[in-house]
């Protein structure tokens, strides 16, 4: 057993060691696994330790807490998986400490085979009480299947078949008709084409899997392009590549949309992406019997087609179904009522009273831009809302992508959280979060605004991961609201609407001649039950949201239903797990997993 004797070595072991200690206790485990040895296993994990596997040991995303539960999967699933050459990988950021969740840990970042395949795990030791070193975190995740790696790098595409070929067609040919579908159809069809879609997309290109997205916005890049005229993005830029195509280093910190949509087009054209814009999915149905889905797709011509690829993938975002609250006497109102998804500008606004009912970004951002506009505006909050400043607190999740190791190990490190840790690093930031934005958030009281700080304070990043909302990034509108430029109300403080606005229940008049309804949108089962029926929305259960369980419910796995998946979130979401999503869909091609 590993053993750190004196306070002083517990405390600093300096690199090469880290990397001993990180091989000795590697080499134990692999050594305990193939014997499948529960009683070599068991000591070298904490009692109240985590393994997540991403595919590579179970086929699955999961998370087993506790020793004992730990090295029962761990045996039940060696046996077939066979992992072996557990290392520490040299080319990656060496052993180091790190402090994670409020722990000091040593972070091992290693490799590993299995029968099928070849993976990167993340090791955290934690001395127990004895000062020995046991394992607090383990990741074990699938890179590539064995004889299917990615084309890149020393793998990548020779380009004979274009070149050398005079009589033949060339790339161009080529590319137009891989895209054109007119004689075949795509193995996976991907509905939606923002960022999920064409990570997912990029991921089973390299895979030489025959995947098609299609959108219904006219050109690529409209679901940003389209969104409200000031919007830069709110992470900053070294969290949101996209898979393999990393923006340019002389970008902004803050992308802003019009930038970010015109990379979109320079991707799928770079990325060789089979994308029809102009294009609804309406339906689908499955026939068991073939395996295979019947899809109608409806193209703005008017024209129709149907295919019948085995996958589909839903990139669909959260903006499938609006959320219109039922507020009976919104009918009486004279003036315009739309939904946040419906407003564009506020320009037309100039001059005139708005009210903005809900309190999320969407409220506050287009609050903002029709008080830029001109407009005189009523903020109406529905319920507590977390505010964060956009700066430095919403970026404190993401300050590992600032500590300097590449890309590709801080998304591995990040994947190697399980959840229960995750909420304790957001808990932390949340009470980081909460000291820095001190004054706003005591000025936001004092004029009346509702704070809460989500579940157990667990902050902006879970209540997204839960309910996809509920939290704002001050970019300025908050500032707006103290001092008064725009005006703020409760909501149960309305009695009801009239013809010339909202008649208070003190009752006097707040007139209006628009209303926004920035109330979210519907969850993802309501857009599985209006694609593809209630049978299905019903087999699938619910979408996103932890549930009682370690992983996003449906999210970047197999679901209930064969051949349907989705993927969805943040940039850094959909760049690390597309890869998982890919390599499951390959599986099941090559008949590995079903
Ligand atoms: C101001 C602002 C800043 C943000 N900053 C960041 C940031 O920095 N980083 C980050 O990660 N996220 C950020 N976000 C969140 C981001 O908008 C969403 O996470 C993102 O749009 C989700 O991408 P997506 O691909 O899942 O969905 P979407 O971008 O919504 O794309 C879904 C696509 O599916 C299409 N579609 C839906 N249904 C159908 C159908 N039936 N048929 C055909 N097409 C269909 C839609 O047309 C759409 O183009 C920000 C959001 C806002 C508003």
């Amino acid at each position: 057993m590993l053993q750190i004797d004196s306070p002083q070595a517990r405390a600093a072991p300096a690199t090469d060691s880290l990397a001993t200690v990180a091989s000795d206790w590697l080499a134990q485990f692999e050594q305990a696994l193939a014997g499948r040895d529960i009683a070599l296993l068991k000591p070298l994990f904490h009692a109240e330790s985590h393994w997540r596997d991403l595919l590579a040991l179970t086929w699955r995303i999961q998370t087993v807490t506790g020793a004992e539960a730990i090295v029962g999967e761990l045996k039940k699933h060696a046996a077939r998986a066979k992992p072996a050459g557990f290392k520490v990988d040299p080319r990656r950021t060496p052993p180091r400490h790190v402090t994670r969740a409020g722990t000091k840990a040593i972070e091992a970042i290693f490799k590993f085979e299995t029968d099928e395949g070849r993976g990167s795990g993340v090791l955290r030791l934690t001395a127990d009480a004895t000062g020995t070193l046991k394992a607090w975190t383990l990741l074990t995740a699938l890179d590539e299947l064995k004889g299917h790696e990615e084309h890149v790098g020393r793998l990548r595409p020779k380009g004979e078949s274009y070149s050398r070929d005079f009589r033949g067609p060339n790339w161009l040919d080529l590319r137009k008709a891989a895209a054109d579908y007119s004689e075949r159809d795509p193995l996976v069809l991907i509905v939606g084409g923002g960022q999920a879609g064409l990570s997912i997309a990029a991921r089973l290109g390299q895979l030489d899997v025959d995947a098609l997205i299609v959108d219904r916005w006219p050109r690529i890049g409209d679901n940003w392009r389209k969104r409200y005229h000031a919007l830069t993005l709110h992470n900053q830029v070294q969290v949101n590549h996209l898979p393999y195509l990393p923006f340019p280093p002389n970008w902004p910190t803050y992308i802003p949309k019009d930038k970010l949509a015109n990379w979109f087009e320079a991707y799928v054209e770079s990325m060789e992406l089979n994308y029809w814009t102009g294009t609804d999915f309406e339906s689908g149905t499955y026939d068991e019997e073939t395996g295979r889905w019947s899809v109608v797709l409806r193209r703005s011509d008017g024209t129709k087609r149907e295919m019948r690829p085995k996958h589909v993938v839903l990139a669909t975002g959260a903006s499938g179904i609006p959320n219109l609250p039922q507020i009976p006497s919104l009918r009486n109102f004279a003036g315009k009522v739309l939904h946040s998804s419906e407003y564009d500008d506020g320009e037309p606004w100039k001059g005139k009273r708005a009210m903005v009912i809900g309190t999320g970004n969407s409220g506050h951002d287009i609050a903002q831009d029709l008080h830029s506009a001109g407009a005189k505006v009523t903020l109406v909050q529905r319920s507590p809302t977390l505010i964060v400043n956009l700066e430095p607190s919403a970026q404190l999740p993401y300050s590992l992508y600032d500590e300097g190791p590449p890309l590709e190990d801080c998304d591995l490190i990040t994947t190697s959280m399980p959840l229960a840790l995750a909420r304790k690093a957001h808990m932390r930031f949340t009470e980081q979060s909460k000291q820095l934005d001190k004054d706003l958030l005591e000025a936001l009281e004092r004029v009346g605004f509702r704070l809460d700080f989500g579940e157990d304070g667990t902050g902006w990043q879970f209540k997204y991961l839960t309910r996809g909302g509920g939290y704002y990034f001050n970019v300025g509108c908050s500032d707006l609201v103290v001092n008064g430029e725009i005006g703020l109300v409760q909501f149960s403080d309305i009695a009801e609407f009239a013809a010339e606005g909202a008649r208070m229940r003190s009752g006097e008049l707040l007139g209006a001649d628009l209303v926004v309804l920035a109330t979210g949108y519907q969850g993802q089962e309501a857009l599985v039950r209006k694609l593809f029926g209630g049978a299905v929305a019903h087999r699938v259960g619910p979408i996103w949201g932890f549930g009682d369980g370690a992983e996003l419910r449906n999210m970047f796995t197999r679901t209930a239903q064969p051949g349907l998946w989705l993927i969805a979130g943040s940039f850094a979401q959909c760049r690390i797990y597309s890869r998982y999503l890919a390599l499951q869909i390959q599986a099941n091609e090559l008949g590995l997993v079903r």
